[in-house]
């Protein structure tokens, strides 16, 4: 199992760090991970003037996943476009063909106060939301700003071929067998074409999967459901730009950014892990990020290529261990808890595991 460990820039190698130790204590354990190191991100710019180095792209290519840190930093902020630590990332998974993005949401009961949301809407809650991630408007061509009757004009476009939707389609029905056989495709269909295509083509792909309950949303509404009664949800399915936005609204529901993994995938379950989470400059190098977040996706790592499943249960449980145990990083400690740094917390996961 080769795995391309990419940490990145700010509090990404504090994190990274953590998570490696998690891989070191299973291949004690007897499984075979082979581990290999590269640059990506802000990191890779101030070695080489390239956020995706070709060493980097080659060792992606050849890897079996991939575990990322996260990108990113406010001293690249005046570089031009192609240059800036973010490319690096939309280029590694453009390049790689991970379409699939999964974020599960899920609230431990011991963080429930951390969240905004009353406890009875969010206690046990435990969704998954698949994003497109290689299509849509952030993609779709034409797109600038141009000079039009003497004022400035800036055009995106909205655009999906029903190859790209079968495919999410697709992922997102056996993902929903795997769980509660739920899903929800959120759309704007009511307004937009390519919505339309995407709920006629979601509607197909679901004859294959009759044992799945499928139901359809507006992207609007799906907004306002997310915060009023999130655990209606299981599985939801939407495009890159819906879900880009959606994913962000659900996480907050959990009240802790530093606590939810993120996988990216291919049509071969090649993947891409990380947590949600940016580089978060202003803790860096200070030992209290929360390296939960990046643990919690090798276990989706193990989960969804490598088809672990007893070993990705084994560590999410060493995760609940720990918060049962009372210890936090200060991002979600609470009065009464005893707070720890991130190495420290590295310590308890493995105590547990
Ligand atoms: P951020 O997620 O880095 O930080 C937002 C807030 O959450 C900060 O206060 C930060 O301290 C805190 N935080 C984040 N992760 C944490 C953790 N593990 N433990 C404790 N606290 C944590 O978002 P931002 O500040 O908007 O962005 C910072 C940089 O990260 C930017 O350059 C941005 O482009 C980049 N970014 C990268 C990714 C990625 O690599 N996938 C995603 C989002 C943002």
């Amino acid at each position: 199992m080769k795995i391309a460990v990419l940490p990145g820039d700010g509090i990404g190698p504090e994190i990274v760090a953590q998570a490696v130790r998690v891989l070191e204590v299973l291949t004690s354990d007897g499984m075979k991970f082979e581990l290999e190191t590269a640059l990506l991100g802000g990191c890779a710019v101030d070695a080489t003037g390239n956020p995706f180095p070709e060493e980097t792209r080659k060792l992606a290519i050849e890897a079996d996943a991939l575990l990322l840190g996260a990108v990113g930093g406010s001293q690249y902020d005046e570089l031009p476009r192609e240059k800036r630590p973010e490319r690096g990332l939309l280029s590694i998974r453009k390049d790689l063909n991970l379409f699939a993005n999964l974020r599960p949401v899920m609230l431990y009961s011991e963080l429930e106060d951390a969240s905004t949301l009353k406890p009875e809407v969010i206690s046990g809650l435990d969704i998954l939301i698949i994003r497109e991630l290689t299509g849509d408007i952030y993609f779709g061509e034409p797109r600038g700003i141009k000079l039009h009757d003497d004022q400035r004009l800036g055009f995106n476009t909205m655009i999906y071929s029903e190859a790209e939707i079968y495919r999410i389609a697709h992922v997102a029905f056996r993902v929903a067998r795997k769980r509660n056989k739920k899903l929800c495709s959120v759309d704007k269909m009511n307004v937009l074409e390519c919505s339309q295509l995407w709920r006629d083509v979601v509607i197909e792909v679901s004859q294959e999967y009759r044992d799945v309950e499928l139901s359809h949303m507006l992207v609007d509404n799906a907004a306002m459901q997310l915060v009023l009664e999130p655990k209606q949800f299981d599985v939801i399915v939407t495009g890159n730009m819906f879900g880009d936005i959606l994913s962000d609204e659900a996480s907050m529901l959990t009240g802790s950014i530093g606590m939810l993994p993120s996988a990216s995938l291919d049509d071969k379950n090649k993947g891409l892990y990380e947590p949600i989470h940016g580089s978060a400059p202003d803790i860096a190098g200070k030992n209290i990020a929360n390296p939960l977040a990046t643990i919690l996706s090798v276990a989706m790592m193990l989960r969804y290529t490598f088809n672990h499943e007893e070993a990705a249960v084994r560590i999410e449980n060493s995760v609940k261990k720990v918060l049962a145990q009372n210890y936090r990083t200060r991002d979600i400690c609470e009065p009464g808890m005893k707070e720890i740094g991130t190495a420290e917390m590295g310590d308890a996961v493995l105590k547990n595991l």
